[in-house]
């Protein structure tokens, strides 16, 4: 018999605030422990909550960007249980009246569940929580720091619609550029700012009803997610073959045996015992308040490679390339719209444009890392960010207008492809218009007929050996000539007129 995986998955995810959920201490990450706490995230007696307003609105962006629902009725919910690292002995959640609902996510993946080159994925809901604070383990004694208990937590349920460990990893790596590009989420996840938990079973091919569901929880890395699914669906298939029995369960993945082991099973499994938190008012946003979230939304990266491929005749890699640099892609699409052939312009952009701001961009650095003391920063997280290409445009010193100008060139023939790259050098140098360079260093194309003839004759008199070649039929030998032109010419020849006053001139 054979045997199919279903997966779901459900991702927790930091939103970018400044502020905790429930109160005004600081969401930062790599602070000394304990620093940013008040009464309010420590749990203690009496204290009330009050919403961060700015999650509520990247909760509700969140579900725009999956294609979710917003119903007008939400609430939070107490989540009872009892662990040292929550010290309210309860978490705050949205149980039964979630801020978004039914939604998806689409992704390119080429595999089982995909219809060319495109997945989708069901979102059941992305509901608003909180993190509780992180336990450390020493020798013989553990410490909790609750500097991340509080802060707003995003819990993305997707439908058992994955089917296998690769789908899953698309899905988490499309999920998380749709937060990050979205500006819900850093998604760092070094910082710890995505885990997941992954649902899986396994059933005979061809039927409907869902195998017992095994979780495997707190992954942190897609990778180990990938690796996690791999090893289980092989496991839960094995013990099925071997005529064994799956009940549903809690696993944990262990990353240096890469196995996974299990937690606890259904028999002992939690009750939550949940109930609408009696301190908070539930939710429902106005019409006005909706329409202020909604116009929020940017575009999806992968609605936008889709857009670029159909309107600009871009290729997939191009488009790619616009797809994750938004500064680039936007950049791209000024000049296109205006151009006569996009494709060229997508080519100067990526293939000169990116590389120079590249060089720029690391040549800064290099600058700053030597004016900089050698200590190392206590907290890495402060203020520091790598620069990005794009973000260099800004900077450029010449206008949008003369890469057109400098395509213009090169299609008009007016100059050779070799003489426009030593003008867009010259104008992202200086700043000089493409005809200003042309003109100062006499890089224009010469397609003068009678001038190349000149240049012709004096080669093929003076090269009588690949004359003599090219007449005996070796074809090749019109370079060497085509070359000796070029040299005469001082490389303003345009090439295709030489090789044609060239064949004629050798043929006749
Ligand atoms: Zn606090």
């Amino acid at each position: 018999m054979e045997y199919e995986a279903v997966i779901g998955l459900e991702t927790h995810v930091q939103l970018k605030t400044k502020s905790k959920m429930w109160c005004g201490c600081a969401n930062q990450y790599g602070s000394e422990p304990n620093t940013n706490v008040c009464p309010v995230c420590l749990g203690m007696p009496g204290v009330l909550p009050v919403p961060n307003e700015e999650a509520l609105r990247k909760t509700v962006l969140t579900g725009y960007l999956l294609n979710c629902e917003i119903p007008r009725y939400a609430k939070f919910d107490r989540k009872n249980y009892f662990y040292p690292d929550a010290s309210k002995n309860y978490q705050l959640t949205q149980y039964d009246k979630p801020s978004t609902a039914n939604g998806f996510v689409e992704f390119e993946f080429n595999g089982k569940g995909s219809e060319n080159g495109l997945a989708k994925v069901r979102i059941t809901r992305a509901h608003l929580e909180e993190d509780v604070g992180k336990l450390t383990h020493f020798d013989r004694t553990s410490g909790v720091d609750f500097n991340r208990a509080g802060v707003p937590l995003l819990e993305i349920v997707s439908e058992p619609d994955l089917t296998g460990a690769d789908m899953a990893y698309e899905y988490l790596n499309a999920l998380k550029e749709i937060l990050q590009q979205g500006g819900v989420s850093d998604c760092d996840m070094e910082k710890g700012m995505v885990r997941c938990d992954v649902n899986i079973s396994v059933r005979p091919v061809g039927t409907k009803e869902l195998g017992a569901k095994i979780e495997i929880k707190n992954m942190n890395s897609f990778s180990g997610v990938r690796r996690a699914a791999e090893y289980e669906i092989n496991r839960q298939i094995e013990v099925l073959k071997s005529g064994g029995k799956l009940i549903q369960s809690t696993r944990r993945w262990d990353d240096v045996a890469g196995i996974t082991e299990e937690m606890r099973t259904k028999e002992n499994a939690h009750d939550y015992r949940y109930f609408p938190e009696p301190d908070m008012m539930p939710l429902a946003p106005t019409d006005a308040w909706l329409a202020e979230v909604k116009a929020q939304v940017v575009e999806l990266p992968s609605a936008r490679k889709q857009r670029f491929m159909r309107d600009y005749q871009l290729p997939a890699g191009d488009a790619e390339v616009f797809k994750s640099n938004i500064a680039l892609g936007n950049y791209f699409e000024g000049l296109a719209r205006q151009a006569k052939n996009p494709k060229a312009v997508a080519n100067w952009i990526i293939n000169n444009l990116l590389a120079k701001l590249a060089e720029a961009t690391e040549k800064l650095a290099a600058e700053q890392a030597y004016d900089e003391p050698l200590t190392p920063s206590l907290s890495p997280s402060d203020g520091e960010r790598v620069a990005q290409p794009g973000e260099g445009l800004a900077g450029l010193k010449f206008p949008p207008a003369a890469l057109l100008e400098l395509v213009a060139l090169v299609e008009a023939k007016t100059i050779s492809s070799s003489a426009a790259q030593q003008v867009f050098a010259e104008m992202f140098a200086t700043g000089k218009t493409p005809a200003a360079i042309v003109q100062e260093k006499g890089l224009a194309q010469v397609s003068d007929t009678g001038a190349i003839e000149k240049f012709c004759d004096e080669a093929i008199a003076a090269n009588p050996a690949p004359v003599a070649d090219y007449r005996a039929g070796k074809v090749a030998a019109l370079n060497a000539l085509k070359g000796q032109v070029m040299k005469l010419s001082k490389g303003k020849a345009n090439p295709a007129l030489v090789g044609e006053i060239l064949e004629r001139k050798l043929k006749g």
